[in-house]
């Protein structure tokens, strides 16, 4: 058994640890580009979304390099993710592929069902390794986005443009590289204190643009056009709720017990959209209702032909919180130097905005 999965940011990080340290065989595909998607679209039905084209790409480039066996988090929720897997399947067979995608049911057997399988594919483990071995992985994934969220602060104000992008790429492979919690613990300590180090503007004052949308494209900088490098660039703080690492925590370990990190999210689309509409459709809205005050702007990114988005895009102009709100489409249709021009329109409007703000609270002071 060669066991393989598709790219999604830096989930590969913790499942190459967790496979390394059963002695899995394995093999990470490489990472997203064209040709991905390109083999994708080639394969997938017409009007399906991105994320599936993007994960038929990374299937069919694994099973080039000897996978025979597909992990893929997944989920049956109201939207058609539910049957990805299965046509996915199907698609691999049908070009001569004998490949068996195991889908991890994530929405429904939560912690026991990533056990169960990480012990199917290491032909029963003892528990205790497998233990270790998935804890090893969620540690590599909280430094991971630890060192994203800082990088997310410090490229809008940097000196010189692009250093903390560069530190960003050396972190993320030498966290890939460790294989223990010290030697971890020091390459995370050493890239945070890196970052702390780089000379930054300290009058800047950056706008703050937040990003949200369906799960996918907002992780997967490849689908939606490294839109928070770019907006960095443009000298915009990102702002984003969504991280692997917190997804894992609340999907596996605390909604089990009843916590739900969406309760406050729901609540505030709740006036707009009263239920759950498949995807992140729900949360899309919630988030421009409740960081109303604290964005100066909304980036909202769309799988195309996303129904859940679709239907969050159409709400969206008719709540009372107006912050401006960007959708951007992902899909391979679109160009990326499109998707730059709209940024740079957008950000201009929002420092227009601010500008006028501060007329007019000067004129009423
Ligand atoms: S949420 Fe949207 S993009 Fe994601 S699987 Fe469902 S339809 Fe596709």
């Amino acid at each position: 058994m060669r066991v393989s999965l598709p790219h999604m940011g830096n989930l590969y990080i913790p499942c190459r640890a967790i496979l390394e340290q059963l002695g899995v065989d394995y093999v990470i595909p490489p990472a997203n580009s064209q040709r991905t998607l390109s083999l994708g679209s080639r394969y997938s039905p017409e009007g399906l979304c991105i994320p599936f084209k993007m994960t038929l790409g990374n299937m069919i480039e694994a099973a080039e390099m000897g996978a025979d066996t597909l992990l893929v988090p997944g989920g049956y929720g109201i939207c058609r993710l539910g049957y990805y897997t299965r046509v996915q399947e199907q698609i691999l067979h049908n070009l001569g592929y004998d490949i068996e995608i195991i889908q991890l049911g994530v929405s429904e057997r939560k912690f026991a069902g990533m056990m169960d399988l990480i012990r199917r594919v290491t032909n029963n483990a003892p528990w205790h390794r497998v233990l270790s071995a998935f804890r090893f992985g969620l540690t590599k994934l909280n430094a991971v986005d630890q060192i994203e969220r800082m990088v997310q602060k410090v490229r809008p104000v940097e000196l010189v443009q692009g250093t903390a992008n560069q530190i960003y790429t050396k972190a993320i492979s030498a966290i890939d590289n460790t294989d223990d919690y010290d030697t971890l613990k020091r390459v995370r300590a050493d890239y945070l204190g890196q970052l702390k180090q780089v000379t930054t503007d300290q009058q800047a004052h950056p706008l703050i643009v937040g990003v949200t949308g369906e799960f996918y494209v907002v992780l997967e900088p490849f689908s939606s056009f490294d839109i928070e490098r770019e907006l960095g660039k443009l000298r915009v703080e990102v702002r984003r709720t969504t991280f692997i690492s917190g997804w894992t925590k609340f999907s596996l370990f605390l909604n089990p017990l009843g916590i739900n990190e969406k309760s406050r999210i729901h609540k505030a689309a709740r006036p707009y959209l009263k239920r759950d509409i498949g995807g992140d459709g729900w949360e899309s809205v919630g988030e421009k209702v409740l960081h109303n005050k604290e964005y100066d702007g909304l980036i909202h990114l769309a799988p195309f032909t996303c129904m859940p988005e679709i239907i969050a895009e159409n709400i969206m102009p008719s709540t009372k919180e107006n912050i401006p709100v960007l959708t951007i489409l992902c899909d391979e249709q679109i160009a990326k130097a499109g998707v730059i021009t709209r940024l740079e329109a957008f950000v201009d409007l929002l420092e227009r905005k601010r500008r006028v703000q501060k007329d007019q609270r000067r004129v009423t002071a």
